[in-house]
């Protein structure tokens, strides 16, 4: 623990003195300033992790994003349905199997 510096009188006191030996200013305040200082300091700090920390939840939007743009590709991938039925890549209307354009959106069927 550091010495207790009076900033008053500049008077060197115990560690354990929360008044000024000499002059009789309350030491512990400094201390507490400095605490309150650092955490505000902390609080800034803090608010600049609050920016870092929209970082990952924008991340988290970027995944599920990409995650939803794979999710449409795999069914992109498996459009034809075991019935012979398929689905429109483009628009996602199911069509039927003989159905050699979309019927909503008039492309035309896929090729595996
Ligand atoms: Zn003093
Ligand atoms: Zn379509």
């Amino acid at each position: 623990m550091k010495e207790r510096i009076c900033k008053k009188c500049g008077f060197t006191n115990d560690t354990n003195a929360f008044y000024c030996q000499k002059c009789g200013t309350h030491l512990s305040n400094k201390g507490i300033k400095n605490f309150v200082k650092s955490l505000k300091l902390g609080s800034v700090a803090g608010g600049g992790a609050k920016g870092v920390s929209i970082a990952p939840i924008a991340g988290m939007e970027v995944d599920k994003m990409s995650g939803s743009a794979q999710s449409f590709k795999s069914v992109r991938k498996s459009y034809s349905l075991e019935d012979g039925s398929w689905y429109c890549p483009y628009c996602g209307k199911k069509n039927k199997e003989h159905a050699v354009e979309c019927g909503d959106c008039g492309k035309a069927k896929p090729h595996d």
